[in-house]
């Protein structure tokens, strides 16, 4: 968990802005599990899924986001692991 913080000055204050779906704003933008691109701003360094609380994806585009990533990795389009680093 995360260390405990030094006590706040200002008044309560939003720190997580909140982020609009991308893909419920701009309804041209596609999930597609071949799109590589779009995916892999999903995913983290080491390979994971980014959850939708850092991206602001809406329940319903997460869960489609997330069926493409995985089967983009099938078809090894997407790493299951990190690439490029190389772990101890
Ligand atoms: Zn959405």
């Amino acid at each position: 968990m995360a260390p405990p913080r030094a006590p706040r000055q200002h008044k309560k204050k939003t720190f997580i802005r909140k982020r609009v779906c991308r893909f419920c704003a701009d309804k041209n933008l596609d999930i597609d599990y071949k799109d590589v691109k779009t995916l892999s701003s999903f995913i983290s360094d080491q390979g994971k899924i980014v959850p939708s609380r850092i991206f602001g994806n809406c329940a319903k585009h997460q869960r489609k986001c997330s069926e493409a990533i995985k089967r983009a990795r099938q078809i090894a389009l997407l790493p299951y692991s990190g690439t490029s680093r190389v772990v101890r």
